[in-house]
Parts: structure tokens; C-alpha cells; sequence
């Protein structure tokens, strides 16, 4: 999933499934790139969005500039996408300890 995207919205029915899904997609996407740096690969991502007629030609010249930049550059991208992704990771973590606690929490009052 394209994070912070615009345009993608959550399904109006079915909510908990597809966010769930959604959230096993950035996992699964996350450790496939990974997967594929640690295989020596480099990964460029384009998102559909990104090649749409108003931004086409950005994402094409940003493309370009990652697949021609191929050592420093695209080692330093490299990094700076895998410092998201574990800020990604640990805010998920933060979150799933916060809703255990409160959830905790909330069973503690009501379900005496
Ligand atoms: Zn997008």
C-alpha cells in the first residue's frame, strides 16, 4: 500500500477485513523488498497512482534518476526507506501494545 496515499480509501463494507488486509499487504510488500535488497536486487517502487497523466512524467524522471543512480544515491534511498519502514514497524508495535492496554483495561471495568 502506497502509504499516506490520497487516494486510497478504505472499502465501506467489510471495514475490518480489508484494513486488515491492507495492513498484511505493507507487511508482506515491506519483507519482499527486503528480501529482494538482500538478494543484491534494487527495488524501485512505482505506485499506480504515480502514473497518472498529471505525474507521470515526474515519477518517469525519478525512476530514471534511482536506476541511474545505482551506487551511492540508491544505497542511501536504500537506508532511508528501510529507517521508514522500521519507524513503520515500531509505531505498529506502539499501537498494538496501546490498544492491548486499553482494551485491558476496559475489561478490567466492565467485565468484573
Ligand atoms: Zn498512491
Amino acid at each position: 500500500m502506497h502509504l499516506g496515499c490520497s487516494l486510497y480509501t478504505v472499502p465501506k463494507t467489510n471495514v475490518e477485513f480489508w484494513v486488515a488486509k491492507v495492513e498484511r499487504n505493507k507487511v508482506r510488500d515491506s519483507a519482499v523488498w527486503r528480501r529482494l535488497e538482500a538478494l543484491g536486487w534494487k527495488v524501485v517502487i512505482v505506485w499506480e497512482c504515480q502514473l497518472k497523466k498529471a505525474v507521470f512524467e515526474e515519477t518517469v524522471s525519478r525512476v530514471r534518476k534511482e536506476i541511474l543512480a545505482g551506487g551511492k544515491e540508491y544505497v542511501e534511498g536504500v537506508a532511508a526507506a528501510r529507517e521508514a519502514r522500521e519507524k513503520e514497524r515500531k509505531e505498529r508495535v506502539l499501537r498494538r501494545n496501546r490498544d492491548e492496554y486499553f482494551s485491558q483495561e476496559i475489561k478490567a471495568k466492565f467485565n468484573r
